[in-house]
């Protein structure tokens, strides 16, 4: 369709009609809306055990697992952090938590001790679930605080086991009044700028999320109850949660579970359990393609490979459609705070549409887009590069406890600026070129430099210093230091990104330190960060 002049604005829409989304519905009524229809269909499948959960048996679990944190004294507001890779019992907790009126807060369980403590205790959390092998990192925090520990394996001394959860009575369940504005979720993002905040998704910005991709006649993204996603892509990230869980959970597919990804199980699980919807993030698509192994596999029940958080290269869709002969490849545009999809490519739709290379899709149905100049904040037309804005139910309610944050996000009128550059063809297809916002994307995972740049300066040698992206073929981002030493010191390059690896998870480190007189700011004070990506590109052309 047209941008419309909307208060003298230009706003795109989605080629498709609005919809109806039920956003008086609490998130797991939503997602369960139909189980009565999908029964005893399998919808969780342990990509390890082999087990597999019927949508009853989910949704009873569920329930019980509601019944049994509200045993552990977790009430309508209070947080449950969930330390886990993908397992079924990550969907148990976060649909029981949602049952219950309670927010969980979703992490990392790679991160250090350091990081999951500051995320704990930032999102306030009653409780954490998780395994044994990650116990040591919040277990003197959690001792401090009385926050409770429940592991989904054999449980440390002082821990509980997650059947003492699972076992509860339902009719141990009181009755809760869940509002469509209450927080069901909380991941961590750090936006378009400083450090990892509690981004608040609403039980009405989740169904909406949800209902944008895979409700009403003809859904952006197409799926039923014969599709096997697999869900390989962490569940703490929401582009697995919103995409791949709930939206497969909505539309009755069986979802397959895997811990973690690796590349020879995963062609094996594709090939076994027929998989047809595969949910990648670029560096997957990478490993698949750069597999010797890869072409001993039978990977022709794949009907959709689905590419997010991270931009994916003409190139690399050419060489992985040959390993995928019968599978739709195309991208989505997700961002955490917009709830998270952007635009999905409407090839996946019902009635695709051609897909065009490069592009990252059309904007979801239910929601407003513009792109707007970044020096005068006007907004543009179509085959114009500015920032992408988002609009609609399915943005966050706002970062947890910084007003100012939120503010800085999302302007008075609702608009959420995504701090991301790109266009609207001719086609309502949406190009993203470049990143206005600080943040690194290292194989889809979000490094802020601000959160490395404190740490950098805490050390008695550096005086000042600066992060940045760095492109990598593998990783597509690398975080990168320019680092200023204080006067009379001696640190080296390796003493550096030792003293940063001890503190932080595997993809936070930092690949190269250069030793630089200043770093270049403005007269406010700000870090150009623009100019040091550019002295980077121009020091090591690609
Ligand atoms: P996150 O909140 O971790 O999902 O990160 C969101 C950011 O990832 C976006 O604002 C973009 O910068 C980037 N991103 C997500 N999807 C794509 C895509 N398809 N192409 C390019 N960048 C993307």
């Amino acid at each position: 369709p047209p941008p419309k002049e909307v208060g003298g604005e230009i706003v795109f829409r989605s080629k498709f009609p609005d919809i109806y989304i039920p956003g008086h519905l609490p998130l797991h009524s939503y997602v369960f809306e139909k189980v009565s229809e999908f029964g005893s269909r399998p919808c969780l499948i342990n990509g390890t055990t082999g087990e597999v959960f019927s949508y009853e048996q989910v949704e009873l679990t569920s329930r019980k697992v509601a019944a049994g944190l509200s045993r552990q004294g977790i009430k309508r507001g209070d947080t449950v952090m969930i330390l886990l890779q993908n397992a079924p019992e990550f969907v148990f907790v976060f649909l029981g938590a949602s049952r219950i009126g309670a927010v969980s807060t979703t992490a990392n369980p790679f991160f250090t001790s350091a990081e999951v403590i500051k995320q704990a205790a930032a999102s306030g959390a009653k409780i954490v679930v998780t395994m044994a092998c990650y116990v040591e990192k919040v277990k003197d925090f959690a001792a401090e605080k009385e926050i409770r520990i429940v592991c989904i394996d054999s449980p440390p001394p002082g821990c509980l086991h997650f059947s003492e959860i699972s076992s509860a009575e339902e009719d141990e369940l009181p009755p809760v009044k869940i509002h469509p504005d209450d927080v069901v979720a909380l991941p961590y993002s750090s936006g378009t700028t400083g450090l990892p905040k509690g981004v608040m998704l609403t039980h009405k910005g989740m169904v909406t999320g949800v209902a944008q991709l895979v409700d009403g006649d003809n859904p952006n993204l197409y799926l039923h109850t014969n599709d096997v996603m697999i869900c390989v892509l962490p569940l703490f990230h929401i582009f697995s949660l919103n995409s791949v869980l709930l939206c497969g959970l909505r539309r009755g597919a069986a979802i397959l579970i895997v811990q973690k990804f690796e590349i020879v199980s995963f062609l094996d699980l594709i090939q076994k359990f027929r998989v047809t919807i595969g949910p990648l993030v670029p560096p997957i698509a990478l490993a698949i393609d750069k597999s010797p192994v890869a072409d001993k596999y039978d990977l022709s029940s794949v009907r959709i490979v689905l590419s997010g958080a991270a931009p994916l290269g003409k190139e690399l869709v050419n060489s992985v459609q040959l390993k995928f002969p019968n599978a739709k490849i195309g991208q989505g545009y997700g961002m955490t705070e917009a709830g998270p999809v952007l635009a999905m490519c409407p090839s996946f739709a019902k009635e695709p549409v051609e897909i065009k290379s490069g592009a990252c899709g059309t904007v979801v149905r239910n929601a407003e887009m513009k792109i707007v100049d970044v020096e005068t904040g006007a907004s543009l037309g179509r085959n114009q590069s500015g920032e992408i804005c988002i609009r609609g139910d399915q943005i966050m309610k706002g970062y947890l406890n910084d007003a100012k944050a939120t503010e800085a996000t999302i302007d008075a009128d609702g608009w959420l600026h995504s701090g991301d550059i790109g266009f609207i063809d001719a086609d309502d297809e949406l190009f993203i070129v470049d990143r206005l916002k600080e943040i690194i994307k290292y194989k889809g995972f979000q490094v802020a430099p601000a959160e490395i740049e404190s740490l950098l300066i805490a050390h008695p040698a550096i005086s000042d210093a600066a992060v940045v992206p760095m492109k990598d073929e593998e990783a597509g981002e690398v975080p990168v230091a320019f680092v200023v030493k204080s006067n009379g010191t001696h640190v080296t390059e390796d003493e550096i990104k030792q003293y940063i690896s001890k503190q932080v998870v595997f993809y936070k480190r930092i690949s190269r330190v250069f030793f630089v007189g200043a770093v270049p700011k403005s007269p406010a004070g700000k870090i150009l960060r623009k100019q040091l990506r550019e002295k980077l590109a121009a020091d090591f052309p690609q």
